[in-house]
């Protein structure tokens, strides 16, 4: 016995219990949508945000999530309480639900919701001194008018065939370029390049998720007087660039130091990319919903 509660479809279960149907069409099409999110010292971070963009999501593919916004974000807060963490990354998923073999949604009566909560590190802790080395790789990014990359939906493959082949490369992250050869995103993050003192990242029209770190690094950055843009770039743009970083939910800020086999500048994090992380590992612990103090109160 792990020990670890999931929420599934309105009880917590132990994990070992945690089972789906195989009829559910999140398992049998990829047919549902789903949240990263991550409490830090007992603090949810951006917790309204990462609803928001769960229920857009769901809103967008016609799926209707069985609870407000405000139960959902106190069965999220029960799940961390039941498991007695400080520090967590938190699933949320929302499929179809059960249904027949057929593709058709409307044979899935109910949604299944589960909440899954437990320590993670993406990320050895000394790549966040090292830097990581990442290649761009021949997979696109999902074209945004045939799948928009803003429906954080269950259908990763484009992201899993990107990881599949960073690994072919001997590396753990990849970039994706959109179908006109700008760079997009990570496979599961948002990319930032520095020049000459102007960060840039993909305006979200390019092909990436709206990112909830990205939009917190925007923000920093204009707090600490940074100039910030959205603007389109290529490959060529990442390889000259005096500093390169990501940024995700898992991934939080990390530095790009290498990029298809070149230095990006000497190869090792620059100064603005330190300076933000600093100011994000920062915002994490103060800002957020308490969990163990004031029940759902949002910061
Ligand atoms: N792009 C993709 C494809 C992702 O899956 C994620 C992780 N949710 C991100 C970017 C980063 O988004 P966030 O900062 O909201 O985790």
């Amino acid at each position: 016995m792990s020990g670890k509660w999931i929420f599934l479809n309105g009880r917590f279960v132990p994990e070992e219990d945690a089972v789906i149907s195989v009829y559910d069409h999140g398992f049998l099409y990829g047919d549902g949508v789903f949240e990263g999110i991550r409490m830090y010292e007992g603090n949810v971070f951006r917790l309204d945000e990462h609803l928001k963009r769960l229920y857009d999501s769901a809103h967008s593919i016609m799926l209707k999530i069985p609870y407000s916004k405000q139960e959902l974000s106190e069965i999220i807060v029960d799940t961390l309480r039941k498991n007695n963490y400080q520090n967590a990354y938190i699933r949320v998923v929302v499929s179809r639900g059960t249904g027949n073999l057929g593709l058709d949604p409307y044979t899935c009566k109910e949604p299944s919701v589960i909440v899954i909560a437990e320590p993670l590190s993406l990320f050895p802790k000394k790549l966040y001194e090292t830097g990581i080395d990442v290649v761009s790789v021949a997979s696109r990014r999902n074209r945004s008018d045939v799948l928009s990359p803003k429906v954080k939906s269950l259908n990763y493959l484009n992201n899993i065939l990107v990881k599949i082949e960073a690994h072919l490369s001997g590396v753990s992250e990849a970039l994706m370029m959109n179908e006109q050869g700008y760079v997009a995103e990570g496979s599961a993050d948002n990319i930032f390049i520095i020049q000459n003192g102007v960060i840039k990242t993909p305006p979200s029209y390019v092909g990436a998720l709206e990112g909830i770190t990205r939009n917190v690094i925007i923000e920093l950055a204009e707090k600490e007087g940074l100039d910030i843009r959205e603007e389109v770039f290529t490959r060529h743009d990442v390889y000259v660039a005096d500093e390169v970083f990501l940024t995700g939910t898992a991934a939080e800020v990390i530095a790009v130091v290498k990029v298809d086999g070149r230095l990006i500048n000497t190869g090792i994090p620059g100064p603005i990319t330190n300076q933000l992380l600093q100011a994000f590992r920062q915002v994490v612990t103060e800002d957020g919903t308490k969990v163990y103090h004031h029940n759902t109160q949002a910061g």
